[in-house]
């Protein structure tokens, strides 16, 4: 069986501004609204339920927190610095100096959706340990409505 939450029905969305280090268009400084939809597959436990939505729209919900209204920085990337409460980030001809405290520092490489995805799901990965009746966790990041990524992880 699978379940399903949807990111833009049950606002599970956050705002973020970002950076695509280095691309000629998306490396400048600009934000989008992204949501997180989570599909997981399993067979319902003892309670009848694979995972009680409750739960999941939670743990959704307080990553996605971490992430709105912030500077997205992916910590990986050879142009980011972060030095005394400040973060640098160095994308074509332009530098952009940001108070730490309105960034979310990611361990990745590029803000992409697709690695964002990747971060979300190390994230979800991390609250589900333990969940025999888990097999299968599938996440989207979408940016702006009709744009996606899904990623597919085995439980
Ligand atoms: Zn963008």
């Amino acid at each position: 069986m699978q379940l399903e939450i949807d990111g833009w029905r049950l606002r599970l969305t956050f705002s973020a501004a970002h950076v695509m280090i280095g691309h000629k268009r998306c490396g400048r400084l600009h934000g989008h609204d992204y949501a997180i939809s989570v599909r997981l597959d399993g067979e319902p436990g003892k309670d009848g339920v694979i995972l009680d939505f409750g739960v999941l729209k939670d743990i959704v919900r307080g990553i996605a927190k971490e992430l709105d209204h912030k500077f997205l920085v992916a910590k990986r990337h050879k142009n980011v610095a972060i030095k005394n409460g400040r973060v640098t980030m160095r994308s074509g001809r332009s530098t952009y100096e940001v108070p730490l405290a309105d960034c979310a520092v990611l361990d990745i490489e590029q803000t992409s959706a697709e690695e964002i995805a990747s971060w979300v799901g190390r994230k979800l990965r991390a609250k589900l340990a333990g969940r025999a009746n888990l097999s299968r966790l599938q996440v989207k990041v979408e940016e702006g409505m009709g744009q996606s990524v899904w990623l597919s992880v085995k439980l």
